[in-house]
């Protein structure tokens, strides 16, 4: 037997997670918290469609370019330091040419 509540159910949360995908995208492609995004040294992929959801456990970190250590609430943790990602135009997180 098919339950029709839970089939509901899902079709609703599943109607919601493609609109937040939409969403995504569609911020991915207009940009439009552009100033914030490159004052946070970030791509529009790390911005816009990335979670960044880690483990809530602060994790320590050094920066692949200069080694700095850096320390993160979660997890989820950044490639570079702000300093280095701003002075060579990466992103900070995922180390990508900034776009
Ligand atoms: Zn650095
Ligand atoms: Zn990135």
């Amino acid at each position: 037997m098919i339950d029709k509540v839970k089939a509901l159910d899902s079709g609703a949360r599943n109607k919601r997670v493609v609109i937040s995908y939409i969403k995504k995208v569609e911020n991915f492609t207009r940009d439009p918290l552009l100033s914030e995004r490159k004052e946070e040294s970030l791509c529009k992929y790390c911005k816009y469609l990335s979670d960044r959801i880690g483990c809530d456990v602060m994790t320590e970190k050094t920066c692949d370019c200069c080694g700095k250590k850096m320390m993160f609430p979660n997890s989820c943790v950044d490639d570079l330091c702000v300093c280095c990602a701003k002075r060579h135009g990466h992103c900070k997180h995922c180390s990508q040419k900034m776009d």
